[in-house]
């Protein structure tokens, strides 16, 4: 089978399907065999493995995967895509198509009865417009994973794997970092892309921990108490946390529990690391 990470088979399979890419799915699709390459080395994608690719597009990563995995199982929301996947993956038989949208599809169910429910790896270059709640989706949805590793908006790896104090550290920093380790794989430029998306791209790997690096009695809380610090950033983290509706909070109350922790009662949510977020939350 051609290898799609050449243009000039994508071109050609777009020809041939007289295909419309579709900009509302976020259709950018990869062209350039040395980043498939890196993403392919950075999952450490085995015969053992099942991989859940989210997006397969025309079938280029999905190649690579089915050259490599025992299993692959690719979720693609466009139906116009499917007929072009069943040419392009017709040489693979441990492929499973599903024409589903990946925020809609039950997961579990899937590793459960592709894997008997043990941990997979997911690859993607993903749609862009929906990035947070597929990764968020995974995360939380107690999908059993290996690790995650991702195309995605150069902007948002960023945040990913920010630390506090810097501009890109947020609520998204905070929620990946809580469930796996992040690792930038590589800055990937529009050019690699058909058509060229608006923005630069990266691959990251977040290797999922067995155990979250800190311990809390409520993963719910812990989560609206940060949400709420980072929607008000320029805020003290007392003043956002006192003011956010559905808390139930008192501003007077967070002061004397950052006093207890050494920390300064007017401190912004921005400043503090994942552990002082825990620690705090279990005071609270
Ligand atoms: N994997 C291909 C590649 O690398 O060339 C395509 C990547 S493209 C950036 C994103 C893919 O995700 C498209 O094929 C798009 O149709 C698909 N997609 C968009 N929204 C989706 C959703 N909610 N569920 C599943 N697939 C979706």
């Amino acid at each position: 089978m051609a290898d799609l990470g050449i243009p000039q088979n994508t071109l050609s399979v777009l020809r041939k399907y007289q295909f419309n890419i579709q900009k509302k799915y976020g259709q950018n699709f990869l062209i350039d065999t040395g980043v498939l390459d890196r993403i392919i080395a950075a999952a450490e994608v085995t015969e053992n493995d099942c991989v859940l690719e989210i997006g397969p597009g025309i079938g280029t990563m999905t190649q690579y995967l089915a050259e490599r995995a025992r299993e692959v199982v690719a979720v693609e929301i466009d139906k116009n895509l499917i007929p072009i996947l069943a040419d392009t993956l017709s040489g693979y038989s441990n492929v499973t198509l599903i024409n589903e949208d990946i925020l809609k599809v039950d997961v579990r169910s899937i590793v459960k009865e592709k894997n008997g429910g043990r941990p997979v790896k997911v690859v993607a270059n993903l749609p862009y417009y929906i990035t947070t709640p597929i990764i968020m989706g995974l995360f939380e949805g107690q999908v059993p994973l290996q690790s995650v590793t991702v195309m995605v908006q150069k902007e948002v790896a960023d945040r990913m794997q920010a630390g506090p104090g810097t501009k890109d550290y947020g609520a998204l920093s905070l929620a990946v970092q809580y469930h796996a380790k992040p690792e930038l794989v590589a800055n990937v430029p529009p050019n690699c892309f058909i058509p060229r998306p608006a923005v630069g791209s990266a691959v990251v790997n977040l290797r999922k921990y067995e155990k979250p690096p800190v311990e809390v009695q409520d993963e719910e809380r812990l989560f609206a108490i940060i949400r709420a610090a980072f929607n008000q950033r320029r805020k003290t983290l007392a003043n956002a946390l006192g003011n956010a509706a559905g808390l139930g909070i008192a501003k007077e109350r967070v002061m004397e529990v950052l006093e207890e922790m050494g920390l300064s009662a007017t401190i912004r949510g921005e400043a503090l690391t994942l552990a002082q977020f825990a620690k705090l939350v279990g005071r609270l």
